[in-house]
């Protein structure tokens, strides 16, 4: 595929875990590959992905508007449009509703939450602008389904499930298609530090392993693309069945 003709994924949070599984994916299919993540200088792989797809790699905190309109104005300039964005980042801290702190709510919403409206924003000006676009929020399934000791975060991950279809919504006269994934567990970092065994959760899981990065990294695919062209405002679960509505 010519340079030129090539569309681009913008992944936040696409520095390591499901991020870049789904980065990978979309450089597969021939996507140039645009990252966002807090590392000053991109992992390896990242790295490797960004440059081998033609695309880059941005320092940029996600939570810090005036730098998130520096970059995306950067990549707007750069590579004309974001054909899909993926609102990927996340933070998990492990606390109980009574014990959690102003700074650990804070934390979630304004990295979850608040975060996909400062990278959403510009990008869906110039989607509209353009007449298309395809957003994928990351949702969880601990939005759906509360789990303890994830509190804020199942609230941030509820409003991330709310958000994509008042989004949908708001875009879909637009042309602009907007669905979230829900991810049951996950093999990344985001769990090392759980206060619970992995034993626990497999038990629970119908197809009997937990997921990789690359089960979700499929249906991120699948619902940027035109096979799911009549699909928006979705929550879709990507949880082995541990979670089934
Ligand atoms: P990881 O912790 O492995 O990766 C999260 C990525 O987000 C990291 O690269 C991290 O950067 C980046 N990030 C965090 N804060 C910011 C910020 N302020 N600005 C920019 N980037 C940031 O998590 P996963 O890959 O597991 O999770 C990806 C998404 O999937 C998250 O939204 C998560 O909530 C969701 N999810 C994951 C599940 C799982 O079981 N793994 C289950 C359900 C949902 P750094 O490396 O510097 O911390």
């Amino acid at each position: 595929m010519s340079n030129e003709k090539k569309q681009t994924v913008l992944i936040t949070g696409g520095n390591r875990g499901i991020g870049l599984a789904i980065g990978r994916r979309f450089g597969q299919e021939g996507y140039r590959v645009v990252i966002l993540d807090l590392p000053a200088e991109p992992g390896a792989a990242a790295a490797a992905l960004t440059t081998d797809t033609g695309g880059a790699y941005y320092c940029c905190d996600i939570t810090r508007k005036a730098r998130v309109d520096e970059v995306i104005a950067d990549v707007l300039g750069t590579f004309g449009f974001v054909d899909v964005l993926v609102n990927n980042a996340g933070v998990l801290k492990w606390t109980s509703f009574i014990d959690t702190t102003e700074e650990e709510f804070d934390l979630q919403f304004n990295v979850n939450v608040k975060g996909i409206y400062f990278v959403s924003q510009p990008i869906v000006r110039s989607m509209i602008a353009r007449g298309r676009g395809n957003i994928i929020n990351m949702g969880s399934m601990g939005g759906k389904d509360g789990a303890a000791i994830q509190t804020v975060y199942c609230a941030s991950k509820a409003a991330v499930i709310q958000l994509t279809k008042v989004m949908a919504k708001e875009l879909g006269p637009h042309n602009i298609r907007v669905n979230s994934l829900c991810p049951g567990i996950i093999q990344t970092d985001i769990g090392n530090d759980a206060p619970m065994s992995a034993d626990s959760w497999l038990v629970k899981t119908p197809l009997g392993r937990l997921g990789d990065p690359e089960d979700v990294a499929g249906v991120a695919y699948f619902l940027a693309s035109d096979d799911a062209k009549y699909m928006t405002g979705q929550a879709i679960n990507v949880t082995g069945g541990m979670m089934t509505f």
